[in-house]
């Protein structure tokens, strides 16, 4: 594990709540349906909101100028006095600093340690967690890279549409191909983890595999907080007061 899993702890506020793959889509209605009325209900009544990565099913480049509905809804969260926070998914990595202009979220980097209630707790989407996906993982490591991204960002829109739909074609076969296991996070990976950035709580997505995870790592307890994805129902973690709970949002 890399210095970046132990930088300095952000400080959280009292009421915070965490969500994750949200992968909204034009193909995801009842989706945004449900996470704009939780942007315009719940989460007005917390202190801060932290995003895990994936809130977009894609994003090709903050000027192709989409998802204008829930850019004006975390707008006005975040006008509203809550602070939010976004983090890059594997999907959404592109989000950039028009985004956060737009929105008032402040873009983290992942991860990040977060000081909640005295705490240190890592946030991250869980991408870098799941290192049996060797595939995935090489893929991630050519498109984080800043030229793979300033020449894909200086195509035209529509040509990175195209290419966008591809990458989510093959992502879908890819996923159909694999076996389950190496889809999920590996233990190896988590414990160094836990280990590199000195926390005993980690909160993160990606998996789809919403859980609570409690473990021991050196005698010490641990525990792993894992968000759902939002393509049947919402998922949230929220946290008041050292108490976290994770629900599942019927729609
Ligand atoms: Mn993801």
């Amino acid at each position: 594990m890399t210095e970046e899993w132990a930088a300095p702890p952000l400080d959280a506020p009292q009421r915070c709540l965490f969500v994750s793959d949200v992968h909204l889509d034009a193909a995801a209605g009842a989706a945004e349906q449900q996470f704009l009325q939780f942007l315009a209900g719940e989460a007005t009544g917390a202190d801060a909101l932290y995003i895990l990565g994936d809130l977009f099913e894609s994003w090709i480049g903050d000027d192709a100028l989409e998802h204008g509905t829930v850019l004006d809804a975390l707008a006005a969260l975040t006008a509203g006095g809550v602070a939010c926070f976004a983090l890059h998914g594997n999907r959404d990595f592109l989000l950039g600093e028009a985004f956060s202009r737009r929105t008032g979220c402040r873009l983290l980097p992942d991860p990040v340690v977060a000081r909640l209630g005295g705490e240190r707790v890592l946030l991250t989407h869980g991408d870098a967690l799941c290192t049996d996906d060797h595939a995935y993982q090489e893929l991630r490591s050519i498109v984080r890279s800043a030229n793979w991204q300033r020449r894909f960002l200086s195509l035209p829109i529509t040509t990175r549409q195209l290419l966008a739909n591809e990458a989510r074609a093959g992502s879908r076969a890819h996923t159909a191909r694999a076996q389950p296991r190496i889809m999920d996070v590996n233990a190896t990976a988590v414990e160094a983890a836990f280990r590199a950035a000195r926390v005993r709580r980690i909160i993160h997505g990606h998996t789809h595999r919403p859980g609570v995870h409690d473990a021991l790592i050196g005698g010490e307890p641990v525990q792993r907080i894992v968000l759902g994805a939002w393509y049947e129902q919402g998922s949230c973690l929220s946290y008041q007061d050292g108490r976290y709970e994770l629900r599942a949002l019927p729609r």
